[in-house]
Order: C-alpha cells, then structure tokens, then sequence
C-alpha cells in the first residue's frame, strides 16, 4: 500500500492545518459503496477516524484531513478484510513516523540524561511488548508502534529504555533517576509497561 502523501509528523501536522480539499460529508452522502465502520487510528496521541472509498484506480491512496484520514482503494480489494487493510495502513503509518518521531525523542533524552546506548534498533517485538533493552551489549530496541502515543510518553518509555542502560532492574535506584529527569513521570509508569 502506497502512502501517498503523509511520509512523516511533519507532514502529518503540515496537512492537518491545510484547507480540505472536498466537502467529506457532501462527499458520504453521495458515495454509496463506502465502508462506514468505526475504524480509528491513534496518531501521536491524536484519534483519527478513517473512512474507506473503493474506485475505479489502480493503486491506494491515503488523504490526510485534520480529524480524518481518507483512504481510496481499488475495485479489486473489496473482496478484503477491512480489518486487514486497516491493520496494514496502521503499521505502514507507523513505520514512516516511528523513526523521526523516536530520534527525536532519543535526541532530546540524550541531551538530559547526557549519555546514549551504543545502537538502536526500530523494530515490532514479541508479545507485542513497545520496547526493550539490552544492558550488556548497551542496545535498544524500539516498536514502531510507540508512535500511537503522544510525544512526551514517548519521551518517558525512551527515557525509561536510557535508564536501563543503567539500571537494569525497576529497583529504587532506576526510578530515581527516572524522577530526576521526569519528576511527573508516575502519571505513565503505569500505563505504559516497559
Ligand atoms: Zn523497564
């Protein structure tokens, strides 16, 4: 699947503020071959609905609007699970912004805590756990996924994979300088389990 025009944030956020391009709900009454289901995809933090239109193309595209996403896909997938297609978009979305998004976050850590793991790694882990550390090689693995989230727990879960490289169990000195550089951070230690 193609992403047409949404390859990372910033294009994300630079779209959200541009003008629509067609009247969406002029445009739903008129269609009558859309799928309607309630399809979300989470964002940074940010919910946006996705609508499906089947035409008469070759290729997918996908239209970023402010709380929507607008996805146009061929004649021939109609057959597919809207589940699966909607599943795939998700992950593709996710891999195009996890990178910029986690280097970021990394750049930023990096900066308070002043020290970083040797290597990193982006990529989805087993049990559909969103990151891990390996203390000895000083290696990071992140799950693409993380970008669901907002920025600043984003932020927490790279700050809290930074600490392992130093800490390698959640005793009290790991939350320690946890807090020291993110004194809210309890309102996401226990939401994100890492
Ligand atoms: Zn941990």
């Amino acid at each position: 699947m193609n992403i047409v025009k949404s390859n990372s944030a910033v294009a994300i956020q630079t779209m959200g503020r541009r003008k629509k391009v067609f009247n969406f709900g002029k445009e739903l009454k008129k269609k009558n071959n859309i799928t309607t289901s309630k399809n979300t995809i989470y964002i940074l933090g940010k919910l946006y609905q996705v609508y499906f239109f089947y035409s008469n193309t070759k290729v997918p595209s996908i239209e970023l609007e402010n709380h929507h996403i607008v996805v146009i896909l061929p004649n021939k997938y109609k057959k597919m699970d809207i589940n699966l297609i909607l599943n795939t978009l998700t992950e593709k979305f996710y891999d195009k912004i996890a990178e910029q998004e986690i280097e970021r976050a990394m750049e930023k850590v990096r900066l308070m805590v002043g020290f970083a793991p040797e290597d990193f790694e982006i990529k989805r882990l087993k049990d559909m756990a969103i990151s891990s550390c390996n203390a000895t090689k000083k290696e990071i693995t992140f799950s693409p996924d993380i970008v669901k989230y907002d920025r600043n727990a984003i932020e927490y879960i790279v700050l809290h994979e930074f600490c392992h490289l130093k800490y390698k169990i959640h005793a009290k000195g790991f939350w320690q300088m946890i807090k020291k550089y993110m004194p809210n951070y309890e309102i996401y230690k226990n939401v994100y389990s890492v």
